[in-house]
């Protein structure tokens, strides 16, 4: 592996001036994605400036919503009760993220700044409306996720800058998550496609009453059932990966289903919908047209995930 010198600043601004200074330099915050690059010879940076030592990167802190620093680990964040009980589809993408000890040092920064459509946590950030901050040499500026994807690798960054934290938005009442991500094992895998769903819903019923219909349903179940519910879409957030060259909002589909009552026929349209605006790739882990297929399947359950965890059923 090529030599290269290690740099361990303490603050943001010490580390934007190493990067200023010193040449042929790369951000590092876990490593688990840039140390395969070197060992594959994809990179050769002369300095790695890590992030780890810098604290302000290292908060989740609740803020009506609640905001994560980019070097927090994906450990710390599948230990978090509050991103556990509210914020489910990120918790739901962690748990499945590599194995503990890539959690134990991958970040959440490096997993969204690395870009790859199959990032496990950039669908569940996409639900939750996140904004990223972004701090560079003319101070901090944000950007909502959607817009910092640019393409496979690439985000909405100059060089120097370095992502800050990633803001989840205020949940409302009734409110539920889920993210799932389809391998060929149940093992340490990346995703052949993967889905991430929020609803925020209205219940024209009582809640009770709901909650006893489909307590003990599967999802199956819960798909003849729903339409009497009265569950009324007031926010919908669905969103796609390794469905597109970044990871992509089903918007369509959001927008088909706000404002309506849920029934069977009303999520099947929706992940209709959020399949035929995927635009997925043949590749050696699934070809385009199985994938389509999945994502309506993925989109089905998750909405119905989602259902259940916003009525605190799950
Ligand atoms: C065995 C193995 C299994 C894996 N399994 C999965 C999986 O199941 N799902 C999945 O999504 N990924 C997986 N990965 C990929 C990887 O672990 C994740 O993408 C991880 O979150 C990267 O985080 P990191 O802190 O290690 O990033 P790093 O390798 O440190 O950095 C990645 C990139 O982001 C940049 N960067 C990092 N932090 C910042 C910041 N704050 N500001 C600006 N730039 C920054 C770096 O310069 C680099 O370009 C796996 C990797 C391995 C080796």
């Amino acid at each position: 592996m090529k030599k290269f010198d290690y740099h361990l600043p303490k603050t943001l601004d010490e580390a934007l001036n190493l990067f200023a200074s010193l040449k042929n330099c790369k951000y590092v915050a876990g490593g688990t994605d840039v140390f395969v690059d070197i060992k594959r010879k994809k990179i050769a940076p002369d300095n790695l400036i890590s992030l780890r030592n810098i604290e302000a990167l290292k908060i989740i802190e609740k803020n009506g919503g609640i905001r994560i620093g980019s070097c927090v680990t994906h450990e710390e964040i599948l230990k978090n009760e509050d991103i556990k009980r509210h914020y489910t589809a990120l918790h739901d993408a962690v748990k499945r993220l590599g194995s503990k000890q890539i959690r134990n040092v991958a970040t959440i920064g490096g997993n969204i700044c690395n870009a790859a459509p199959s990032a496990d946590t950039a669908c569940p950030l996409l639900v939750f409306d996140c904004v990223v901050g972004i701090y560079g040499k003319k101070g901090e500026r944000k950007l909502s996720l959607d817009e910092f994807f640019l393409g496979p690798g690439m985000v909405s960054k100059e060089e120097d800058e370095i992502v800050t934290f990633f803001e989840l938005c205020y949940l409302p009442k009734y409110s539920g998550s889920a993210y799932i991500k389809l391998t060929r094992r149940e093992a340490m895998d990346l995703a052949i496609v993967s889905v991430a769903s929020r609803l925020t819903f209205d219940l024209e019923e009582d809640i009770l009453k709901v909650k006893e219909t489909i307590a003990n349903s599967d999802l199956k179940d819960m798909e003849e059932k729903i339409a009497n519910l009265g569950i009324k879409v007031k926010q919908a957030r669905i969103a796609m990966g390794v469905a597109a060259p970044t990871p992509l909002r089903a918007k369509e589909a959001e927008t088909y289903l706000l404002g309506k009552v849920l029934d069977r026929d009303k999520i099947y349209e929706a992940s209709e919908i959020a399949s035929s605006v995927a635009r997925p790739r043949d590749t050696i882990r699934g070809e385009a047209e199985y994938r389509r297929e999945m994502i309506k399947v993925l989109t089905r359950r998750t909405l119905l995930l989602s259902v259940k965890r916003g009525l605190g059923l799950e």
